[in-house]
């Protein structure tokens, strides 16, 4: 049976913007002395300005550069995609239709259009792949805090688009009330290096990681974990999903993905990040009555 606090402390829980799915994590929310949280959706709104976009070649104009880009984003949910899919409704651009739509997981997106293969992908895939760009040209965007698609055929750069997010209203409270609870945050992202420092900056966090694959989120987890650390993860992704489930506790954010709810042990509704210190103080008060 479950005890009449614990109850009590659920539905209260409901007033406070939580959905507590695993019980056990009010208890083992005592131990957390790391919180680890995915970026984008999860500190920020997901929702991106457009604050660049250039053609790289000869060959193709903004116009085109555009109309291709939101042609293979029509083919993703991801929150950058919406926005750039957005912005070209905003400038009466038409997207191109492609083909064979495909997601690149961490890196970006995928199509074909008269039979050749577009990239739509970020800075780590061009290392990666040795795919040249002019660095000075989009630094200023890296400066800001940019995330920055480049629009790939035939292993050469034909523009980039750069996109500004911006950071949910109370995250930098949050994350003040978790340092004076001891708990060290740390981010966790997809996003390019330049983005993560920067918006982890702005926000106060000292430790963070950034162009992340899904299986290293999941990676630094595991070791904070054998490291001793008891570990709170949060993330609103596809992506975020093997993190949640290897952390001491998984929350997830309320507009997230049905998958990273699936994964989590809380989920909060109002996708405020603020409302995790309301989860710490509940559980606080419940244990320290059944004690
Ligand atoms: P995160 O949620 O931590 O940002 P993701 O794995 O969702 O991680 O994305 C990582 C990176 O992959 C993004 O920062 C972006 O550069 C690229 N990316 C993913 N999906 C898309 C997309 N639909 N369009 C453009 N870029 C994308
Ligand atoms: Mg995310």
């Amino acid at each position: 049976a479950i005890p009449l606090v614990m109850s009590r402390s659920t539905s209260i829980a409901a007033t406070n913007g939580l959905i507590i799915r695993d019980n056990q994590s009010m208890e083992n929310s005592r131990k957390i002395d790391y919180i680890a949280m995915d970026k984008t959706g999860t500190l920020t709104e997901g929702k991106f300005n457009v604050n660049g976009l250039q053609s790289t070649d000869e060959s193709i104009d903004d116009n085109k550069l555009l109309a291709i880009i939101a042609g293979i984003e029509s083919g993703s949910s991801h929150p950058i995609a919406n926005s750039v899919v957005q912005y070209a409704q905003d400038k009466k651009v038409t997207p191109v239709a492609l083909e064979n739509i495909k997601a690149l997981k961490g890196y970006g997106m995928s199509g074909t259009l008269a039979g050749h293969d577009y990239y739509l992908i970020n800075m780590k895939f061009l290392n990666e792949n040795k795919i040249a760009v002019d660095k000075q040209l989009v630094q200023t965007y890296l400066d800001k805090g940019n995330t920055i698609s480049f629009l790939v055929n035939d292993g050469k750069v034909l523009g980039f688009v750069a996109l500004g997010d911006t950071i949910k209203k109370n995250t930098v409270e949050f994350i003040k009330e978790l340092k004076a609870r001891n708990i060290t945050p740390i981010m966790l992202t997809g996003d390019n290096k330049d983005a993560a420092a920067i918006m982890a900056k702005q926000m106060g966090i000292d430790e963070f990681r950034g162009e992340l694959l899904p299986e290293d989120k999941h990676k630094v987890v595991e070791q904070l974990e054998r490291d001793g650390h008891h570990v709170m993860m949060v993330g609103d992704g596809i992506n975020d999903a093997p993190s949640l489930a290897a952390a001491t506790i998984g929350v997830a954010i309320g507009a997230g993905t049905d998958v990273a709810i699936d994964s989590a042990d809380v989920v909060l509704y109002n996708s405020d990040p603020g409302d995790i210190i309301k989860f710490l103080k509940l559980s606080h008060n419940t244990y320290r009555k059944t004690i």
